[in-house]
């Protein structure tokens, strides 16, 4: 094997692992997003919380729990 081979075999082999990072990273987010009680904003739904005495960071009004509707 020379050392175009390993370069080439590392390289594929760090991409691969790119990928897999990548993939298993977003779905941890996702997962984070779906446990538990989440609280949204009625007027701006995508500011959400896991904290029901928290406040939207734009218009300041209340969060309600968004999994009763
Ligand atoms: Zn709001």
């Amino acid at each position: 094997m020379d050392l175009t081979q390993i370069i080439v075999t590392l390289s594929g082999l760090a991409l691969i692992g790119l990928n897999l990072w990548f993939f298993f990273g977003k779905a941890d987010k996702m997962k984070g997003a779906s446990k538990g009680a989440l609280y949204a904003c009625p007027m701006h739904p995508w500011i959400t919380s896991n904290d029901p005495t928290a406040d939207c960071s734009i218009c300041g009004m209340k969060l309600v729990n968004s999994e009763k509707a």
